[in-house]
């Protein structure tokens, strides 16, 4: 069994895989630092915890209640949203490995600490389990130095400052799910409360549409997409750091367009301000889109995943619709699954001996 987790900024995700990658149990705890619930199978219930040790330490006692010990385990296997230009595989953690997530925590300052407190908690309370490790942004690793750039002072590059991208691993597993159907020039969405797109020739990721961070390119549930970084600079000047940072990452996008961050309510909405929230979101995604299929030179076929990709059909014909003019191509819809991609990558490490 490979116990998968994925520490979110106040949640702490498990799901529990056979071998064979059969998903067996899943669980959550939620609300971390506050009144929050603990959730595995069947079983919620009320649980306050005051970090994610806490409440890694709780989902252990659960998994054990459930009849899943820590020695019934084969390996822990967790995401890292953020592996920066060093961190592009998959790996066994080893304190080498720990301290490369370290070093790498400016990029992702409210992210990485949180799974890396998952990930030395478990060490602390099971020595001898092995623990891997895969990166929200590896996928993208094979991008062009021309995609990755920004045209920026090479001191700023250096220091950091250059395009990264993010879902990386719900592109990986969607690249897994074409198995050797894999068309050729691929352009996948992955449109949830974040979205991106990502141009795929064979299998590679080669243009995203997030960059430096999981703010730039499409608009978003509750982020602007991309932004002239003088109007950032501007907006900064008048209401300070701290408040543009909220309001373009959570006061923007849906949020600020039509008053609420759900697809699923917008659509059902007839007013002027959600149907215009929409059209805005078709026509940017589409935009982009032209820009990662001109990185592609075509396009062969399009897939959507996520929560609006996979259920949204509006949304997705509205887009199709405005890339007709690249011509008729096959429309796949795929479940995202970013834990079941984070096993596979396990379990491929545990099968070569590492
Ligand atoms: P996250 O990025 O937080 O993982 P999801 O991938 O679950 O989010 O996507 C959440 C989005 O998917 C929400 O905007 C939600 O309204 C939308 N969504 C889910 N189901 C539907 C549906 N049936 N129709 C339209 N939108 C949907």
């Amino acid at each position: 069994m490979i116990l998968v987790l994925n520490a979110g900024s106040s949640s702490l995700k498990v799901e529990v895989f056979s071998q064979d990658l059969t998903s067996v149990l899943t669980g959550a705890v939620s609300r971390i630092g506050a009144e929050g619930t603990i959730r595995l199978g069947d079983m919620s219930k009320e649980a306050t915890t005051a970090n994610h040790a806490e409440a890694l330490a709780l989902m252990i006692d659960a998994l054990a209640a459930a009849g899943m010990t820590i020695d019934t385990l084969t390996a822990a296997a967790h995401r890292v949203v953020h592996g920066g230009t060093i961190l592009t595989q998959p790996a066994r953690v080893t304190p080498q490995v720990i301290a490369s997530i370290k070093s790498v925590i400016t990029l992702a300052p409210l992210h990485n600490p949180n799974n890396l407190a998952a990930m030395v908690a478990l060490q602390e309370m099971a020595p001898d389990l092995p623990q891997y490790v895969s990166f929200g942004t590896a996928f993208h690793a094979t991008n062009p130095d021309v995609a990755t750039r920004y045209a920026i002072p090479q001191t700023q590059h250096d220091a950091g400052i250059r395009r990264y991208g993010f879902h990386g691993l719900s592109y990986a597993h969607l690249v897994e799910s074409f198995g050797a159907d894999l068309p050729q020039r691929l352009l996948a969405f992955h449109l949830g409360n974040g979205a991106s797109l990502c141009a795929i020739l064979n299998g590679n990721s080669i243009a995203t549409s997030m960059g430096y961070s999981p703010l730039s390119g499409l608009m978003m549930g509750t982020r602007s997409g991309d932004i002239d970084g003088a109007a950032v600079l501007r907006m900064s000047a008048a209401i300070g750091e701290d408040e543009t940072d909220r309001m373009l990452n959570r006061n923007s996008g849906f949020q600020a367009l039509a008053g609420e961050n759900d697809m699923r309510t917008l659509l059902a909405r007839s007013d002027d301000a959600a149907r215009f929230a929409v059209e805005h979101f078709c026509y940017w995604a589409a935009r982009h889109a032209g820009s990662a299929i001109v990185a592609m030179g075509g396009l062969d076929a399009v897939a959507f995943t996520g929560g609006i990709g996979e259920n949204a059909a509006p949304i997705r014909d509205r887009i199709m619709a405005q890339l007709a003019c690249f011509g008729e191509v096959p429309v796949h819809i795929i479940a995202a699954d970013e834990e079941r991609q984070i096993a596979r990558d396990a379990i491929q490490l545990i099968e070569a001996g590492l």
